[in-house]
Parts: structure tokens; sequence; C-alpha cells
């Protein structure tokens, strides 16, 4: 079976491991990863969406931290702030700088970011084919009221604190997806969207041109997770960047924002978690089917669990 999964990162990332658990030795699973948190930085070209995954499915995360590297040190970083050089603000591990060295090498040498994930990601043995949305810079910016800054400013410097008035995915309108996006999409046996922030991780990966066409298009069902579980989210931000566009934090507004594929939307499933379960009636009025299973995804056996009714609801 051809399972594909639309990704944001440390969500998405759990997710994926709990999913690769839960498949058999033939199922083939792609991640199609948001890359509206990317910038480049002290000349390094940051992906933390696609490192969030690949760390994690390598067993290289700091999992008490909750992103990153384990037994990470920030020796460059250091030197980076008496350069006064970077953001202060946003430290990058040394182990992690490995990474972005490496990444950004291969983009200068003319490979798009795709070709360069897949080199990347062959270190290790991840049991997940990881490919960005896209092979383009489209990079997720808030507008204040104030200023208008990249993501990570909005929600590594300020947590989140600026009131968000609205989202923009920079660059998105001309950009196209990368190479294997959409057939991974339109030949899969089952789409899932990961339980990932649906407005800085989901959204900008819909937002790419042909996306939502390919997920119309495609004879699996589509499945998503809700982020959302007794109305507020698990870590992160997504409540402030959904009241930024007008949706509440609650798991049936969430599945209403992205609609049913039969109406426009995208789903045509969506697990929310048993302590939701009175929420099913508007999502299924909707034209969703819903689903109520335990969506917390506390250890390895929890996040298996989930993936198992993930697919179940694909095939059933
Ligand atoms: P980010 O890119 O690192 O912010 O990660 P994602 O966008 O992939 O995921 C962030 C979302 O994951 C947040 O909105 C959380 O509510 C959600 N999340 C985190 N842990 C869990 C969990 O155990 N269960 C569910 N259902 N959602 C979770
Ligand atoms: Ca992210």
């Amino acid at each position: 079976m051809k399972i594909t999964v639309l990704s944001g990162g440390v969500g998405g990332a759990r997710f994926l491991r709990g999913l690769r658990d839960a498949i058999s030795p033939t199922d083939e699973v792609t991640a199609v990863v948001n890359v509206g948190d990317d910038m480049w930085l002290t000349g390094l070209r940051i992906a933390p969406d696609l490192d969030s995954i690949m760390y994690t499915l390598a067993g290289e995360n700091d999992e008490r931290r909750g992103w990153g590297r384990v037994g990470e040190t920030e020796r460059v970083s250091g030197e980076l702030r008496a350069y006064g050089v970077g953001w202060p603000w946003f430290t990058l591990g040394d182990l992690d700088i490995g990474t972005h060295l490496t990444r950004s090498h291969l983009l200068r040498e003319g490979l798009p970011l795709s070709e360069v994930t897949a080199r990347i990601a062959s270190r290790w043995p991840l049991g997940v084919r990881l490919i960005p949305a896209t092979d383009d810079e489209v990079e997720t910016h808030v507008v204040t009221a104030e200023a208008t800054m990249h993501f990570q400013e909005w929600w590594t410097r300020h947590r989140a604190s600026i009131p968000a008035l609205s989202f923009d995915y920079r660059g998105v309108a001309e950009s196209t997806p990368a190479r294997g996006v959409l057939d991974a999409i339109t030949e899969a046996d089952a789409v899932l969207l990961a339980p990932s922030n649906p407005v800085v991780s989901i959204g900008p990966i819909l937002a790419i041109p042909g996306i939502r066409t390919a997920l119309a298009a495609t004879s699996a069902r589509v499945v998503g997770v809700s982020p959302i579980i007794s109305g507020a989210v698990v870590r992160g931000m997504a409540d402030a960047c959904l009241t930024a566009i007008g949706v509440s934090t609650t798991a049936d507004a969430v599945a209403l924002h992205y609609g049913a594929r039969s109406n426009g939307g995208v789903l045509d499933d969506w697990l929310v978690d048993n302590s939701d379960s009175q929420l099913t009636s508007a999502i299924e009025a909707a034209g969703i089917r819903a689903h109520v299973v335990p969506l917390w995804m506390r250890d390895p056996e929890s996040s298996a669990t989930l993936g198992r009714h993930a697919l179940a609801a694909a095939v059933g």
C-alpha cells in the first residue's frame, strides 16, 4: 500500500514515527513536508520541518526538549552571537549546523531541495521517503499591526504574543510542487493529513498550485487527524494561528476549515479525540466522515495506534 502524508514538523514527525510502526513491510510511506518555516540565516538554508522529521525518524531527536538533535552543543551559535550575525534568539546547534552546511552546499551546487533532502536523508534508514512540498523558496510571513515578519521571528522570538492579522505564504503563487509530490498524492492508496498546524504547516502545502487539484483527483481517501484536542492545541501556537484566520480552536472547526472533498475541500475523513465525540455530528453534516479515537501521541505505542486508526479510516 502506498501511503502519502502531508506534514509539518514536530507533530507530523511523531505521527510519521507512529505510522512507520503501524505499517506492514510492503507498505511505502511518503511524507510531503512543509517548507514555509524555511529561511536563509548566516548563509545557511534552514529547513526546520524537514529536519524535525528526519531527526525523529532517525532516533536522533531530543525528546526532552522537543526539537533538535540529542546531545547537542551550541558553541558555533555562541561565536555567531559574538560576531553579531544571525538572530540572537534563534539558536542553532552544532550538529544541526552540520545538516544546514550540507544542505546549503548542495543547493549552491545547483541541486533542487528535493534531491538535497533525499541525499541528506539517505544517511539514516528512516523508513519514510521525505519530499519537500516544493523546491521553490516559499516562506511564511506573519502580518501584525506593527510589522510583517518571518514566521520564525513571530514564533521563536515573540512566542506568538503579537496578535497575527494574517499569514502570507510568500512566493507560493509562483511555486510548483517538487518532483514526485503530485504523483505521490494521485497514485497513493491512502492520503493522510498529519495532526500538524493547519495554518502554518498544512496551509502552505495546500496553497502550492496543483496540490489541491491532485487531492481532488486522487482515488485514495483523504484522512485528516485533528491537531486540536478538547478545544486546545497539544503544543505550539496553532490556536493563535487559527484565531487569526477566523477559525475556532476546536476539532470540528478545523475539519470545516479543510472542508469535505465532496464539496471542494480536501477531507473524506477526520479523526477526533475520544474527548471530542460530541463534535461528530457537525463534522458529518459537512460531508466528512468522523472517527472517534485516542489522538494523544504519548509514547511509541499510542502513536502507532493512531497510525493504525488513520489507515483503517483510509481503507474503510
Ligand atoms: P511544527 O511544524 O513543529 O509546529 O509541528 P506540526 O505543525 O507538525 O505539528 C504541530 C501540531 O501538532 C500542534 O498544533 C499540536 O497541537 C499537534 N500535536 C502535537 N502533539 C500531538 C498529539 O499527541 N496528538 C495530536 N492529535 N496532535 C498533536
Ligand atoms: Ca513547522
